[in-house]
């Protein structure tokens, strides 16, 4: 079997380690192409050590001097090119058959798009890039015949409990709903009076899952359920009415499709995201993930419950964007993203996070977002206006 060639975009995040230890365990299917990192560069060269890929793309030119005096120490020649631009040239890259976008939030759409449009396998952990582009992201995916693999562990979930040969017609799966599982996060119980006061430590401290630090807020304030509930509808093909979010604080259901038939499919597992990695890199085989079996007698209860809307205003917020539809999904994950590193920042409280995108999202109007250039101003100009309210 040749060996498929790898690019890993955001290699030195949570979810481009992970991938990198499931293509370890499987160098006989697996070589890396290329390696990806905003400013991590020591970390980036030890990887470049181990997995030798043909090209590492940084955030800019100092951290590409930077790592080029590491390469040297290190005696290897692998090319060095920075910036945007370089980012969707190795996610389209001929000599590259698979793309894990694991950039985290708008910085990673350009890439993860190129790669679309080249007809890659698309491995998707970029959230944000599918719910800020929508339909201009499956159009191009479409169009082009490249193999879209959700990595998310809720959509890999789903997409693993629906019927093959896999179709986006919902209709000819007899879907009745949607169900996505969620921890509820580290602050599923706390005294909402007391939201007002947690620091980003606290937020970030997830009770099942180890993440990037976005992520981790977005868990906490659920807007991360909210953006899933987004990129469900366009990665299945199903209205926000059919899909629906359960808290299932163990986080070993990862989602279920619920049938017309009565019948409910789940997928479970340990929450690790070697899981989701493994099954997207290997499709339709299975492989070892280095993961440790599910041990249900060691679990012993699993728990489910409605969510509490109130408690977790995120939720709506996204819920009513992917209702709106149009430029509004890309309001709120630009709006989400600014107020998550303003609290992270300790520019802003904790709950003031749903507060600026409820005010951003009633200020900004709705527009139609046909292609990237649409999409990219209106991202900038939410951007624009969050800081403004924040800085108010
Ligand atoms: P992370 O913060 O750990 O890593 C982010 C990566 O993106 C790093 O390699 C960083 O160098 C790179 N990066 C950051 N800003 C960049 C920029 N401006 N330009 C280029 N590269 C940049 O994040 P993560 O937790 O690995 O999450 C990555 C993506 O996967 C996110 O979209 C997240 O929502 C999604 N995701 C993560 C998990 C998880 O368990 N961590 C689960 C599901 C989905
Ligand atoms: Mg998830």
């Amino acid at each position: 079997m040749e060996r498929q060639r790898v690019c890993v975009l955001g290699s030195t995040g949570s979810i481009g380690v992970s991938t990198l230890d499931v293509i370890a365990r499987h160098q006989d299917r697996y070589e890396v192409f290329a390696l990806t990192a905003h400013s991590q560069v020591h970390k980036l060269a030890d990887q470049c050590e181990q997995f030798r890929p043909e090209v590492v793309v940084v955030g800019s030119a100092a951290a590409a001097s930077e790592l080029q005096l590491l390469l040297t120490e290190k005696k290897l020649s692998t090319e060095i090119a920075y910036g945007p631009a370089a980012l969707c040239a190795v996610a389209s890259a001929s000599r590259c058959d698979v793309v894990m976008a694991a950039i985290v939030g708008a910085a990673g759409l350009p890439a993860s798009l190129a790669a679309a449009i080249a007809g890659k396998k698309v491995l998707l952990a970029n959230k944000e890039a599918l719910v800020m582009s929508g339909q201009l992201f499956i159009d191009a995916i479409e169009k082009s015949g490249a193999v879209l693999l959700p990595i998310d562990s809720e959509h890999n979930a789903i997409f693993q409990c629906l019927p093959r040969p896999y179709s986006r017609r919902p209709s000819a799966h007899g879907i009745h709903k949607i169900i996505l599982t969620a921890s509820g996060g580290p602050f599923l119980h706390r005294d909402i009076a007391t939201l007002d006061h947690v620091t980003p430590a606290e937020a970030v401290a997830h009770p099942n899952w180890v993440m990037g630090r976005k992520i981790s807020v977005d868990s906490a304030t659920m807007m991360n359920k909210g953006l899933e509930v987004i990129e469900a509808h366009w990665l299945f093909a199903t209205p926000a009415e059919q899909i629906e979010v359960l808290i299932h604080p163990q986080s070993v259901i990862h989602s279920m499709v619920s049938y017309q038939d009565g019948s409910v499919l789940a997928q479970l597992g340990n929450p690790d995201m070697r899981t989701p990695i493994a099954y997207g890199l290997a499709y339709p085989d299975r492989i070892d993930s280095g993961v440790v079996p599910l041990d249900l007698a060691k679990v012993m209860q699993l728990d489910f419950h409605a969510p509490d809307f109130s408690r977790f205003p995120c939720l709506s917020l996204a819920y009513s964007a992917l209702k709106t539809g149009r430029s509004a999904p890309t309001i709120l994950n630009a709006s989400n993203e600014v107020a998550v590193q303003a609290f992270l920042d300790g520019k802003i409280g904790f709950r003031m996070i749903d507060r600026i995108i409820a005010r951003v999202m009633d200020r900004l109007p709705i527009s139609a977002v046909p292609d990237m250039g649409a999409i990219l101003d209106c991202d900038l100009e939410t951007r624009a206006l969050t800081n403004e309210i924040i800085s108010a």
